[in-house]
This record gives C-alpha cells, structure tokens and sequence, in this order.
C-alpha cells in the first residue's frame, strides 16, 4: 500500500492536443512547448510521445534542452530565451538548440564566441509584451550583424503576445501588425502563436507556432473558442479518502476554522495538500470530484491532506477514489477557486506526487522512481 495521490499522464490526449494544433494551422509547423518539466507532466517523456509528430521541441533553459538530450531526444531544441551566459553557446552549437536572442549582450556574446557550427538564431521582437526583445530598429542591425557573424544561420523573426487570450483583441491586433510589418522589411520567417492564438487566431499563425498549454489540455480561452472545446486534458490528478468525519453543526474544519458546519456535516479528508502542489490559495467551494460526484473543499488546505464535504455522497467512504482536477473536473475551474490559472496548478504539481504514464507510443516511462503502469487506474 503506498499513498493514494498520484498524476495520471495520458500521452494519447497529448498527442490529440498536439494534432490539433497543427490541424488549426496547416501552413504552419508547431514547435511543441515543453518547458517547465512539460507544464509539469514530464519533458522527456512527453518529448517521446510528440517524437515523431513534432519536428522540435522548445524550452526556457539550456538545462531542460540538456535533459532532454539525456532522454534520447534528438530533435532541434529552441530556447525560448536564448541564453544566460556566453559560455552556453558552444553547447548550443554541439546539440542543435536553437536560440532565441533578444538583447544586445546575447548578440555581441554570440559575435565574440568561436562555433564549430553556426546557430539556428530566433531574432525576438518586442511588438509590446515590453519583457524580453529588440526594438524595431535594434531588430534590423541584429539581422545584419548576425548574418555578417558568419555564426548563424535560418535566422526567424519571433515575438510574443501580451493579450492573445483576452476578448478586446485591438492590443493583440497592434503587436501582429508591428511584426509583419517588421518581417516583411527583414524577409524572415515567423514565430508568432502561443495556444490562444494557435486556437483563435490564423491570421497569426507564422512559419512557426509556439503552443504549450493547450498541449496538456488546458484551454486558455476558457471556452470560448470552438477548437478548445476539442482539447482533452492529459492530466488527471487524483487521490483518494483516508478517514471520513462527522460533523456538528457549529463545528470547525482544519487550520483556523475557515469552515464550519452550517448542518451535520460528513467531511472526508483526502491525501493531498499544498506539499504535493495543490493550490492552498483554494476557497471554501473549490470543485472536487468524489465517487465521480462533484462535491466541495471544506476548509484550508494543508500540507499533506484536504478536507472536503461528503454529505451529499453517502456512499463515499475510506478509498473512494478523488479527482483534483483532469478527466471529469476541468483544472480551469479549480485555477478559478485559486485565484490563478491552470498553467500554475499543472507546473506546480511537485515531485513527490508519483506520474504515471499511460498510452502513447513509447514504452511506458514513471519518473519519481515509482513503477511504470501502463493500464488506467
Ligand atoms: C511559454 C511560452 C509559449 C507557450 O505559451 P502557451 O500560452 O502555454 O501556449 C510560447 N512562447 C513563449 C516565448 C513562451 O515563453
């Protein structure tokens, strides 16, 4: 017997989110964003599964791209942000990652760096996410620099989108026109779309696309966007009771009696808490699934354990199974009850919460040194 919580991965969703996003954009190729352990879901092992779909992967850091080689992904690596020190491009160089540059250190460093082979370098455009990337000017004597470097070569033209997902697109409308603008002058190709724009936007769609969360099945549209609805969620976290309580009315529940019961109150208390990267930010109210019944959080969130009222689920007992959030409870209405958003739930979800991977077409990898499971719980 070991503790009940653990992630479920479907890699099959997963290859399903990936499709879609390259059926929303046929003229387009699809980086796969696997950052951030795969927004929590395992790089390597979703690498494996996109392996043959996707044509390259991206990423924030030279250490997750050296993972990935690690794991035995070949495919070109871009680096979302390029690199944070000079010495990093040799590395790049030897394992085909691709690097973004954005700022004038990165530029001239790659200027003073001997390379047995020229880099794959992604120009970033500031079109008014005002975080990382060049001006427009700044944009045009990059190109030329880097191309008199003789250090690189299929030089893109990249830049990202404050405001992809909101519904007043005009700011959105701005940033794409200043980057086509931009790229029609630089004659370079373009990475453009995060998910939202993947999904809602094909007059954004470049010679590259750049979705992450809608990989995992996570929409960022909450729904209002038809293809999204298409999206399958990859993960399914899930516990289980380990002791059921009752409750009299007047009664509080857990750390500060946050919760106290209105009515005779039957809670059950679940093996899952802020030390397995649930949200503890979760109101009184926040959805959870018992028996496949939805039911509520009934007071705060602690470390290893959560509380949640079973009254209305006479049935449920010691081991009724609990889903946090995936298959029947989507994690955007738990991000709700946090105050945050699905892609904090889904990349905060911690180490000791064992994956297991189901489906795909790789043989079945667990990390956390749990055994690998290949049927459905
Ligand atoms: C993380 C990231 C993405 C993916 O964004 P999603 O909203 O998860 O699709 C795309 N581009 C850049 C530069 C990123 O850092």
């Amino acid at each position: 017997m070991s503790r009940p919580l653990r992630a479920d991965i479907d890699l099959d969703a997963l290859r399903h989110n990936y499709q879609l996003a390259c059926d929303l954009a046929p003229r387009s190729r699809s980086l796969a964003v696997i950052k951030a352990d795969a927004y929590g879901h395992g790089a390597v092992a979703c690498a494996h599964a996109l392996a043959d779909l996707a044509p390259a992967f991206a990423v924030a850091t030279i250490e997750e791209a050296l993972a990935l080689r690690e794991g035995g992904i070949t495919h070109p690596v871009v680096l979302l942000e390029g690199v944070f020190e000079a010495a990093e491009y040799t590395l790049a160089a030897q394992h085909d990652f691709w690097c973004a540059i954005h700022s004038e250190w990165q530029l001239a460093a790659l200027e003073a760096t001997e390379l047995s082979v020229p880099l794959s370098c992604w120009i970033k455009f500031d079109s008014g996410m005002h975080r990382l990337g060049f001006t427009a000017p700044e944009a045009i004597e990059a190109k030329a620099r880097l191309e008199a470097s003789g250090k690189a070569r299929d030089l893109h033209l990249m830049t990202h989108f404050a405001t992809a997902d909101s519904l007043t697109p005009d700011y959105f409308r701005q940033q794409l026109a200043a980057v086509q603008r931009l790229a029609e002058s630089l004659e370079l190709p373009l990475c453009l779309a995060n998910s939202p724009a993947t999904l809602a936007c094909p007059e954004a769609h470049g010679a590259w696309n750049r979705p992450g969360i809608m990989l995992y099945g996570a929409d960022p549209l909450e729904g209002a966007n038809e293809a999204s609805r298409r999206l399958k969620p990859v993960m399914t976290l899930s516990t289980a009771i380990i002791a059921v309580r009752e409750i009299a009315i007047g009664e509080p529940v857990g750390y500060a009696g946050r919760f106290v019961a209105k009515r005779p109150t039957r809670i059950g208390v679940i093996a899952c808490g802020y030390g397995d990267g649930y949200d503890r930010h979760a109101v009184d109210g926040t959805p959870v699934l018992v028996d496949g019944q939805e039911t509520v959080l009934a007071g705060k969130v602690s470390m290893d354990m959560m509380t949640v009222d079973i009254t209305g689920i006479p049935e449920a007992e010691v081991g009724s199974r609990v889903v946090l959030w995936g298959m029947g409870l989507d994690v955007n209405r738990v991000a709700a009850s946090c105050d945050t958003i699905s892609y904090t739930l889904l990349t905060g979800v911690l180490p000791r919460v064992p994956r297991f991977y189901h489906g795909g077409r790789l043989s079945v990898v667990a990390e956390s040194g749990v055994e690998a499971s290949s049927t459905h719980a």
